[in-house]
């Protein structure tokens, strides 16, 4: 280093002098655990210190005194001509590469070219500081990779993922949302609730969105609309994102489609609850319903009737025509009692075999005889076969109205069925009250 090199300059006037000389200087550069280097004008390498002997791979001795091109691997001087010349110009640079080092393994540095300046300010050597840069671009490089892998798994998931800030801006999004909303996922970015869904749906999320920012975590299931027109019901969950102090800074987004569950589910709850055979309501769901009915009947006053049918010499039918054809019969006549009864009043119930039911709310004995001869005679008339005119189809009905101190209907049921076995001994084909 010169006598007069920058590092051995006075402090100015106004500063309080530091007796910091030269020697301190070396002292403190042997033992950085960086590699510190000067070299003189003439490239000659002037001091290093001990790391920059490990990272060159020779002594001190075989460094001090050698000029660069000897000591340096050598195989790259359209690099480093350029740096020291503008070094030795008085620029200082800063760059990073890739390099083989003298034991023999590649390194990413940062390097530093200080010129140090004499008192004439005559550049007279210049220093190079690198800094190993290797674990950090490794890391880096490993957390990109994670990053990459990462993206590639929540892009491919079959749901809505997003992160948005606490204004509700959407700040990450999956590739499945922008699919969602048949765009690109950068169009979303910066996007609100509020742009991308119609204002009653958006309107409907800010409670959820107000109890995730306080903290909690939240479940809602909801139906939604996209923009390709479709329908969905959609589960969603919002899970806070709270930063080291438990603040909330933003929360996570995901959404998946529920729709065919749905559907699944009202088709399993319909099917609980319909006749296999003809899809009227099935016995057990039918006592459920009397029981609701009567709970109104007692709550309102009003009365409440049943029809109780029975097919005549149905078992002539399934003999002569076989069980098939006898199927078919169960189904238009459950169809007849259906177009006979009240939309969404009545109850249309098939309590097994060959034998019905209507329930009738607000309907007092009266009504149900009309509307039991009525199904009487439109199953007395109906062709059931086209192939087979013969085959005609009738009915024996018993009826009765459900008595307000009767706590189910049981008695009510009994007592029709009474009624429709008078029917059945009188001739068939009739209505009995009971
Ligand atoms: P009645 O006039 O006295 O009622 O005579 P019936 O022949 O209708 O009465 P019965 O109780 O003797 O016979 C009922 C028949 O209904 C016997 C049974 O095989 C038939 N059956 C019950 N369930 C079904 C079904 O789901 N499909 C078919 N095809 N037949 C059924
Ligand atoms: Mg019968
Ligand atoms: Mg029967």
């Amino acid at each position: 280093m010169s006598q007069k090199s920058s590092i051995a300059k006075p402090p100015p006037e106004n500063e309080p002098a530091i007796n910091i000389d030269e020697r301190h200087f070396r002292h403190a550069a042997d033992f950085l655990p960086a590699p510190v280097v000067y070299c003189d004008r003439a490239l000659v390498f002037r001091y290093a210190n001990p790391t920059a002997a490990q990272w060159l791979g020779k002594p001190l001795s075989e460094i001090v005194g050698y000029p660069m091109a000897e000591v340096l691997i050598p195989g790259r001087p359209e690099l480093s001509a350029p740096r020291h010349k503008a070094v030795l110009n008085g620029e200082k640079l800063t760059l990073e590469e890739t390099r083989l080092c003298g034991d023999g393994n590649i390194r990413h540095v940062r390097l530093d070219y200080v010129p140090d300046f004499d008192d004439d300010e005559n550049v007279v050597g210049f220093f190079v500081l690198l800094t190993d840069l290797t674990e950090q671009r490794n890391a880096e490089a490993r957390a990109t990779h994670t990053y990459q892998q990462l993206k590639l798994i929540v892009d491919a998931i079959p749901a809505m993922i997003a992160y948005c800030d606490r204004d509700s801006h959407y700040v990450v999004v999956n590739q499945t949302m922008a699919d969602w909303f048949q765009t690109d996922p950068d169009n979303l970015i910066g996007k609100t609730p509020w742009d991308l869904y119609e204002p009653d749906i958006a309107e409907k999320m800010a409670p959820a969105i107000a109890k995730v920012l306080s903290g909690e975590r939240v479940d809602y299931e909801a139906p939604r609309r996209y923009p390709n027109g479709q329908s969905r019901v959609v589960n969603t969950t919002l899970i806070p994102d709270t930063d080291s102090d438990g603040i909330v800074i933003g929360y996570f987004v995901m959404v998946t489609d529920i729709t065919e569950r749905k559907l699944a589910e009202e088709k399993l709850a319909t099917l609980a609850y319909q006749d296999s055979l003809t899809g009227v309501t099935n016995r057990r769901r039918f006592a459920e319903v009397c029981a609701d009915e009567i709970t109104r009947s007692q709550r309102y006053g009003h009365p409440l009737s049943i029809v109780v049918c029975d097919l005549d010499h149905f078992k002539y039918v399934n003999d002569s025509c076989g069980h098939d054809v006898g199927d078919i019969v169960l189904k238009e006549f459950a169809n007849i009692c259906v177009e006979v009864a009240r939309q969404q009043v009545d109850r249309v119930a098939r309590l097994g075999g060959e034998e019905f039911v209507i329930l009738l709310p607000e309907t007092s004995l009266e009504g149900a005889s009309i509307l039991a001869e009525r199904l009487r005679r439109q199953c007395a008339e109906h062709i059931f076969d086209p192939s087979n005119n013969a085959l005609g189809v009738t009915i024996s009905i018993g009826i009765t109205e459900w008595q307000h101190d009767e706590p189910n209907m049981e008695p009510a049921l009994k007592r029709a069925d009474v009624a429709l076995y008078t029917a059945k001994d009188n001739g068939r084909n009739q209505v009995v009250a009971g």
